[in-house]
């Protein structure tokens, strides 16, 4: 016990810990806002699932390291308590917090509990250097940081144990289960003379108290900052996702915002999200554009912006204090463009928006917004992308579909099929949305035939828009030409709106995830169902009743699940009961539904070309061929770029005779044949 040594430690680093929280959050106050506290109760239920349920940190995958990192945060809550009492025993030395006295049955047991998590937190940070010295996985990033924390860890956990082994030595007590780690300890001090023992104990006693204070003090300074931040962002997590719902950018007022351009223009929330990242390496592993050697991680990403943030926290602070629109202009000007020196182009143009990172990250940062808001400012403010891009928003313009077909040919496709229009006035129940590719790519129009084959069988009532449809511009808003997009959206929704529209069904998981989720930004609010959960839910009511296709009943399927369906929008299992009711076994590839891999072309990447690295498609095509085996057999897909990007991608490997793409609609018409 020593009061003065206590207050002494306590104030020092309580002081520099608030300079250096204030200079880290001030600058916040310059940025962006963000409502992230409606829906508390979502929001609870979220930050204890997610938070302190830990629930992203055990995946699959890589079950022992996630285990581990459980088992340490676990014991950070337990010790909370103890780490109270040991100051307490700074000023007084019988010091305990009520009901938690040594002799008391809640007391005795608290003491039990945390002796094992001494023990097993020990373990798990000794587990860790292991990862990081012998094994070294890619995802993890190696820096003597990780390992001075984790020697924090260990260093806290051994001291306590030195504290309590000394403590029951010199009080004569006998080894106990009850104390397991303090007993250990005790066990192996033994040897030594009390003298020598007792100063063990007062060393790790301060030894202890100065660990924390200093652990403390210096995870604001690097990527242990999230031990601090980690939870809070959980709770402010986007409800819903915004990977799925991008901003609205209000381009009509005085001071509109055309993306991300300097680190003004970040939200608090992305500032805090920087803040957080753990650099696990989760976001990457899955990640189409790391895995190919493309130059997005996103570890790296927050890390540069972290950096930034930090650098530059004394010009948003001037920001954040200043008082007159001059002032704001001074301080504002000060700050350099983020794309370019702090985020290379070819990262943010790399992203395919396929959702990964966000599904893996266990602290909840939103990747996908921010990259998004680096190419509207190119796009916008710049008109600096590429050149492909170029081709696509003028042909979006010009004829209303990303290929530049003329726009009155949209209803060639079916020319012969007498579809209904929904402008010829008469009623129908669901509203086809056949998208551009559906109506101007020859191998999709083959889906969108076979899907109006499937209506007519289950007697649906519907109708298309035909030529009066324009691409709904999910293409133009995830390429950042939100200016675009927002004309084809209202477009879109005036026309919806006109007919009375109540359900739509696409073909297309990006027309379904932009006619569902960003539409209502405009005004459009429908009900959206993709062509898969129709099929499967016609079948389940019994309205359609497909044989079993012989072709593919002898030949093995494996089913690719587009991110636009499967991540950005949960529908996982309606393909698959739409193939199962054709007598299909669906040979799973190891990388599948929530954990599928891209093929390639969200986020706009179907128009631009792949020059770094090696091609997406192919990675996941090698990945279907292994799971059909060697006679090869079918690649079952619900979406039309991922149908073109495999279908590509086994021309490029050389496996045409042997591997077929097909859309589930395919499958269940020729099934309706047999
Ligand atoms: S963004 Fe999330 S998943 Fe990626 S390194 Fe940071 S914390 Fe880990
Ligand atoms: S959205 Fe997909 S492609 Fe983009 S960074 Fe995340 S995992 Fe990679």
């Amino acid at each position: 016990m020593n009061p003065a040594l206590t207050a002494f430690l306590l104030l020092a680093a309580g002081a520099f810990f608030t300079f250096t929280m204030v200079k880290r959050f001030v600058p916040l106050l310059a940025l962006r806002r963000e409502d992230r506290v409606d829906h508390p109760a979502e929001r609870i239920a979220s930050l204890l699932r997610y938070g302190f349920g830990q629930r992203r940190m055990v995946d699959p995958e890589e079950r022992r390291p996630g285990v581990m990192h459980v088992v340490i945060f676990a014991a950070f809550l337990v010790l909370a308590l103890r780490t109270i009492t040991l100051f307490g025993m700074g000023f007084s030395e019988g010091f305990h917090l009520p009901l938690l006295a040594p002799d008391a049955p809640l007391g005795a047991a608290y003491l039990f509990v945390k002796d094992v998590m001494v023990l097993a937190a020990l373990v798990a940070a000794l587990g860790f250097l292991w990862r990081r010295v012998v094994t070294k996985p890619d995802r993890i990033t190696l820096s003597w940081e990780g390992n001075l924390i984790l020697c924090f860890i260990a260093g806290l956990m051994v001291t306590d144990m030195a504290f309590d082994g000394a403590e029951a030595l010199l009080a004569g007590r006998a080894f106990s289960w009850s104390l397991p780690a303090g007993s250990l300890a005790a066990a192996i001090l033994s040897p030594l003379p009390p003298g020598a023992v007792a100063a063990v104990g007062v060393a790790g006693f301060w030894l202890h108290l100065g660990i924390i204070l200093v652990f403390l003090n210096f995870l604001p300074y690097g990527k242990h900052f999230h031990i601090i931040t980690g939870l809070p962002n959980v709770y402010f997590r986007a409800l819903p996702p915004g990977s799925a719902r991008l901003s609205k950018l209000d381009l009509e007022s005085e001071t509109a915002r055309f993306g991300t351009s300097t680190a003004k223009d970040l939200s608090w929330k992305e500032v805090h999200d920087v803040y957080s990242c753990t650099e696990c390496g989760r976001c990457q592993t899955h990640c189409p554009t790391y895995v190919t050697g493309k130059p997005l991680s996103h570890k790296e990403v927050n890390r540069a912006l972290k950096h930034h943030v930090i650098e530059k926290a004394p010009e948003l602070t001037r920001l954040a204090r200043a008082k007159t629109p001059e002032e704001r202009e001074a301080a504002a000007g000060e700050l350099p463009p983020l794309a370019g020196g702090v985020v290379p182009p070819e990262t943010f143009w790399a992203c395919t928006t396929c959702g990964w990172c966000e599904t893996a990250c266990p602290v909840f940062i939103e990747n996908i917004p921010r990259l998004v808001d680096l190419r509207r400012q190119q796009v916008l403010v710049e008109s600096a992308f590429p050149d492909e891009a170029a081709r696509v928003f003028k042909n979006i313009e010009t004829q209303g579909n990303p290929w530049g077909i003329g726009s009155n040919k949209r209803t060639e496709w079916c020319e012969d099929l007498d579809v209904p229009r929904a402008g010829a006035g008469g009623d129908f129940e669901w509203l086809f949305f056949v998208g551009c590719a559906g109506a101007f790519d020859d191998r999709q129009k083959k889906v969108s035939r076979a899907i109006v084959r499937i209506l007519r069988e289950a007697k649906v009532s519907f109708a298309i828009l035909g030529e009066e449809e324009t691409c709904n511009g999910e293409t133009a808003r995830r390429l950042g030409n939100e200016y675009l997009y927002q004309l084809q959206a209202q477009a879109n929704v005036d026309l919806l709106n006109g007919y009375g529209v109540k359900k739509v069904l696409t073909q297309c998981p990006h027309c379904l995830n932009t006619i569902k989720n960003e539409f209502p930004q405009f005004g459009g609010s429908f009900e959206v169902v993709h062509h898969s959960e129709l099929i499967a839910r016609l079948v389940a009511d019994g309205r359609l009743k497909p044989g079993r296709p012989a072709e593919l009943s002898s030949q093995p399927v494996t089913f690719h699940d587009p991110c636009y369906l499967a991540r950005h929008n949960g529908i996982t299992e309606a393909p698959r009961e739409a193939l199962a009711a054709v007598g299909v076994a669906i040979r799973e590839m190891p990388r599948n539904r929530r954990q599928g891999f891209c093929c390639g072309a969200g986020g706009g990447r179907m128009w631009l070309e792949e020059k770094i690295g090696t091609r997406v498609n192919q990675n996941r095509v090698d990945e279907a061929a292994a799971a059909l085996g060697p006679s090869g057999g079918v690649v079952a897909a619900a979406c039309p770029f991922c149908i073109t990007m495999l279908r590509d991608g086994v021309n490029e490997t050389g496996r045409e005779e042997k591997v077929k793409v097909l859309d589930v609609a395919e499958i269940v018409a020729r099934a309706l044949e047999a």
